[in-house]
C-alpha cells in the first residue's frame, strides 16, 4: 500500500503536528519526484490574540530543537521570539540556586503559539508574531492546501478514509493524519473510526499571562526561568518564563482548583518575582489546557495515522519537539515504505515506543521527586551542589545538566538519569546531606 502520484492527504489539525507532518510529506515527496495533494484542516486563526488564536502552551523550545528545526529547514524568524532564556532560577521552600547555560547556543526560546493573550492587541504593533501560524505558512508555502475549518465527521468510503467538515463538504483520502492535539473533540471522531484508537492519558494543567510590562518582567525574572519546587500538595511542576512584557505562569499538578492556585500565588517564593504591590488582576488571560501523561492505544491502522499530542509525546516537556519527531518518523514512512498499518508498525512505531520507554523512566523520577521534595534536608543539599557546582568553573556540572535538560526539555529521561545518578553527583550529594546533618547538630 503505497502513495502515487496524485494521492490526496488529508491531514487534521494544524497546530505544529499537522504543518510538521505536512512540511516534512511534501518536503520528501519532492525529493523522491512523489507528486501528492495536500489539505490541511485547521480552523483557528493563529493571528488572533487571546483563545480563538492560541493553541495553550507554555512557549518554551529547547535549544536542541531550535537546531533541529533549523537543519530541516525552519528557520525561526526572529520575530517569533520574545525572548531567550540563559538560566534557571530553582526556588525552593529553602532558598534558591541558578543554573546557568553552559555555552552560549544553550539559549531557550520563549514564543507564543498565537499571537499573544488577550487583551494584548491593544499594544498595536506587536512586535511579535506567532509560531504556530508561521509553521502553518510554511506547509502553505510548500504547498499544502489550507481549509480553514473544523472537521465535523471522519469514516470510511471502500476502505479510505472520508473527512466530513461543512454541509455537504465531503472528500476522501488516500491517508488520513490525525493532528488534532487533546483539547478538542477530535479525538472522538477518530475512535468512533474503529480502527482501535484510544486517546493518550492526560490531565489538567493550568497557564496564565500575567502582565507586568517589559521593563519589570526584565527586573524581575531576568534571562532566567523561575522553577518552583514547592511543597504545595498535588503540585508537579511550577514555573514562570518571562516573554517580552508577560510572565507566563504553567502549573502541572494533580487537581489543580482554586485552593491551589490561590496557595501558588500567595507563596512568598513565587510573590517575590511579582512587581511590589502587583496583585493578580481580576481578568487574566489563562486556560487548563490537556497534558499528555500517558500512551495511546492503536494509533495507526491501514491508512490512517495520529501524529502530535493525540499519539505518543513527551512527559511534562517538550511537546512541539515530540511532535516534530512524530511528524518526521510520519512523513519517511509515507513516502519512503507506505502507508499501510505493517509499514507503520515497523518505521513509525519505534520513535513512539522510544517515547513511551523514556516516559516510564521520567514517571519514575518525577515520583522519587515527589516523595523526597517535602524532606528539607533534601532540599538543602541539593541547592548546595548546585550552588558548589556553579561556582566551580572545572565542575563537569553534572546535577546542574540533570535538571537544566529535565526543565528544558533537550535530552531524553534516560541521559537526565544518567548524569543525576552519576557516582559522582550521588557522592556530593550524599557529603552535602551529611553536611547539613552536622551544621543541624552544631546548631
Ligand atoms: C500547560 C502546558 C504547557 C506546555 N508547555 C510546553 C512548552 O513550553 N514547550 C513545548 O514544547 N510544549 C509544551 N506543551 C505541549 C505542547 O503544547 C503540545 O505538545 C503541542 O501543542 C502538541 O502539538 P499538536 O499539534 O499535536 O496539538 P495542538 O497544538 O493541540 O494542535 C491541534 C490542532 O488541531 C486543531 N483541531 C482540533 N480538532 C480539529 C478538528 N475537528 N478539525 C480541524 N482541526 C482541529 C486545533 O484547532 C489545533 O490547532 C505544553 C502543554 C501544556 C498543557
Amino acid at each position: 500500500m503505497q502513495l502515487e502520484n496524485h494521492s490526496r492527504i488529508g491531514i487534521v489539525g494544524g497546530g505544529p503536528a499537522g504543518s510538521m507532518t505536512a512540511c516534512f510529506i511534501l518536503d520528501l515527496a519532492k525529493r523522491t519526484d512523489l507528486i501528492v495533494e495536500v489539505d490541511l484542516f485547521e480552523p483557528r486563526d493563529f493571528t488572533l490574540t487571546g483563545p480563538p488564536g492560541c493553541n495553550m502552551c507554555g512557549g518554551v523550545i529547547s535549544e536542541s530543537l531550535v537546531q533541529k528545526l533549523a537543519v530541516s529547514g525552519i528557520h525561526l524568524p526572529a520575530e517569533i521570539i520574545l525572548d531567550t532564556i540563559d538560566a534557571y532560577t530553582l526556588h525552593t521552600d529553602h532558598g534558591n540556586a541558578q543554573i546557568g547555560a553552559a555555552c552560549e547556543e544553550m539559549r531557550i526560546a520563549c514564543i507564543f503559539r498565537g499571537q499573544g493573550p488577550k487583551g494584548a492587541e491593544t499594544q498595536k504593533p506587536l512586535p511579535w508574531s506567532s509560531f504556530d501560524h508561521y509553521l502553518l505558512e510554511l506547509a502553505r508555502q510548500q504547498g499544502a492546501q489550507w481549509i480553514k475549518k473544523r472537521v465535523k465527521k471522519l469514516d470510511w468510503d471502500q476502505g479510505r478514509p472520508r473527512v466530513s467538515w461543512s454541509e455537504g463538504e465531503v472528500r476522501t483520502y488516500d491517508l488520513l493524519v490525525g493532528a488534532v492535539g487533546l483539547n478538542g473533540p477530535g479525538l472522538s471522531m477518530f475512535e468512533q473510526m474503529n480502527f482501535g484508537y484510544r486517546p493518550p492519558r492526560h490531565t489538567k494543567s493550568y497557564i496564565a499571562e500575567l502582565y507586568f510590562g517589559s521593563k519589570e518582567v526584565e527586573k524581575r525574572l531576568g534571562k532566567s526561568m523561575h522553577v518552583f519546587l514547592l511543597n504545595i500538595p498535588g503540585l508537579k511542576f511550577l514555573a514562570l518564563t518571562p516573554k517580552g512584557p508577560y510572565a507566563t505562569l504553567v502549573v502541572l499538578g494533580d487537581d489543580i482548583d482554586e485552593t491551589m492556585l490561590e496557595r501558588i500565588y500567595q507563596s512568598p517564593q513565587v510573590a517575590q518575582c511579582f512587581p511590589p504591590g502587583w496583585k493578580v488582576p481580576v481578568v487574566t488571560c489563562h486556560c487548563q489546557p490537556r497534558i499528555h501523561i500517558g500512551p495511546p492505544r492503536h494509533p495507526f491502522a491501514d491508512r490512517v495515522v495520529m501524529v502530535g499530542d493525540c499519539s505518543s509525546s513527551r512527559l511534562f516537556k517538550d511537546g512541539i519537539g515530540a511532535a516534530y519527531t512524530l511528524a518526521k518518523a510520519c512523513a519517511y514512512t509515507t513516502v519512503v515504505h507506505g502507508i499501510s498499518k505493517e509499514a507503520f508498525q515497523h518505521y513509525y512505531a519505534p520513535a513512539c515506543r522510544k517515547m513511551d520507554f523514556d516516559n516510564f523512566l521520567g514517571g519514575v523520577m518525577f515520583s522519587m521527586d515527589r516523595r523526597i521534595r517535602p524532606v528539607a534536608i533534601v532540599q538543602e543539599a541539593l541547592l548546595d551542589c548546585i550552588r558548589r557546582e556553579q561556582n566551580d568553573p572545572t565542575s563537569p556540572r553534572k546535577l546542574s545538566m540533570a535538571l537544566w535538560d529535565t526543565f528544558s526539555g533537550s535530552a531524553s529521561y534516560r541521559t537526565i538519569f544518567a548524569n543525576a545518578a552519576n557516582p559522582g553527583v550521588m557522592a556530593r550529594f550524599f557529603s552535602a546531606i551529611l553536611r547539613q546533618l552536622l551544621a543541624r547538630m552544631k546548631n
